[in-house]
């Protein structure tokens, strides 16, 4: 397995997973809506279901780059950890909900028997993963967590998430002495719950690509649109990439490039985190971005190339959403393929043949640039 020569190799990366985490049980319907109407013979699992989770743990055990992957427990997140990040009403509304049996929190996310502790073990599996990053115990790790946390707000759950396993990683990074942490989110989803966490802080930098689905009701209020950068102190620190629908892997690319790269040379932060959603494929009911293996790999090879350059190498993946069972799990490995700058390609792309057209998509970024460079005080200096 050659390296390229102009990255340096990262030979391991260190995975937090617990297996409790399956136990939430998200159940059935007409897509996400838990509805049986009662006149069709087959219903859809809850896209956040565990088997996507299942394929996600069997690939890095049983794929090619095995090899390079380190197992860690995962553990439960204590209640008084989770107030870092979330207001304590809201702690406790969800810690009575699941006394109660369970809640419907918001469309599509089911707080059900088992949910609670699986979102606990999320967490602290979160938790665990940046302490060893911290700790300098291992420069990589990746929690491979559920339910997702991104849209996780300090009050309110939303989009199948309840508590921001990412925002909790950071505060954490915060809280033992790291001064300036970068988010890079490439879930298709606006990581809204993040970016309200710290949307007044000046240490850390969030940037989301993500479609542009704008505002999804109450328990999404936030339109990832451009012109949200962040309040006070934290002005400009939060980019958003609202990307056209079919941007593919050299729009994705050209936007790392254009976007992402400059923002994180002039921010230098100490810790990255990746907030990883493989529902940004081609194939994802979820999401209409379609990249495919080729662009997961490449946009992990230039995640790595920017913690190698500017956090010492320190970086933490945190998954989020991915809800094709199968194809996401070949987008983790390639994704995992490029952050350990293995080539060539180790497994091939089962259907990676989509024909990408990114014209619209570059003007649109082009766009980006131009308002972020006038509108953005810390990328002018
Ligand atoms: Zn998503």
């Amino acid at each position: 397995m050659a390296a390229s020569p102009s990255l340096s190799i990262s030979h391991r990366i260190h995975v937090f997973w617990h297996e409790g985490m399956l136990n939430h049980d998200t159940g059935y319907g007409v897509f996400d809506r838990g509805e049986d109407p009662g006149f069709l013979d087959v219903l859809d699992k809850h896209p956040e279901n565990s088997d996507r989770v299942k394929n996600m743990v069997s690939i890095l055990k049983r794929g090619p780059i095995s090899p390079f992957i380190t197992w860690h427990s995962g553990r439960r997140a204590l209640l008084s950890e989770l107030l870092s990040f979330h207001h304590p009403d809201y702690v406790n509304e969800l810690v009575e909900a699941d006394k109660n049996g369970g809640k419907v929190m918001c469309c599509g996310t089911f707080l059900n028997p088992g949910s609670w502790d699986a979102s606990l073990l999320a967490a602290g599996t979160t938790l665990s993963a940046m302490k060893h990053v911290l700790e300098g115990q291992g420069n990589i790790a990746y929690a491979l967590v559920r339910p997702p946390g991104h849209h996780a707000q300090p009050t309110r759950a939303d989009g199948y998430c309840f508590l921001n396993n990412a925002g909790l990683s950071v505060q954490l990074a915060l809280n033992s002495g790291c001064e300036k942490v970068a988010v890079v989110d490439i879930d298709v989803h606006y990581g809204n719950g993040t970016a309200e966490g710290f949307y007044t802080s000046n240490k850390v930098l969030t940037i989301s690509l993500h479609m542009d689905h704008g505002s999804w009701g109450p328990s999404h209020p936030q339109s990832g649109s451009i012109d949200e950068l962040g309040e006070g102190q934290g002005y400009g620190y939060n980019l958003n990439i609202p990307l056209p629908n079919g941007t593919g892997n050299r729009g994705y690319e050209y936007a790392m490039k254009t976007l992402v790269v400059p923002a994180i040379q002039k921010f230098d932060p100490d810790m990255i985190v990746l907030v990883l959603g493989q529902d940004s494929s081609a194939y994802d009911p979820n999401g209409r971005q379609c990249l495919t293996m080729d662009g997961y790999r490449k946009i992990g090879q230039t995640i790595l190339e920017l913690a190698n350059k500017y956090s010492s190498g320190s970086l933490l993946i945190v998954q989020e959403g991915g809800y094709h069972v199968t194809y996401s799990a070949y987008c983790l490995h390639a994704t995992l393929e490029g952050i350990l700058n293995l080539s060539p390609p180790l497994i091939p792309d089962p259907n990676g043949g989509y024909p990408e057209d990114e014209a619209f998509s570059v003007k649109v970024i082009d766009s980006i640039k131009r308002y972020q460079d006038e509108n953005v005080p810390f990328l002018k200096v």
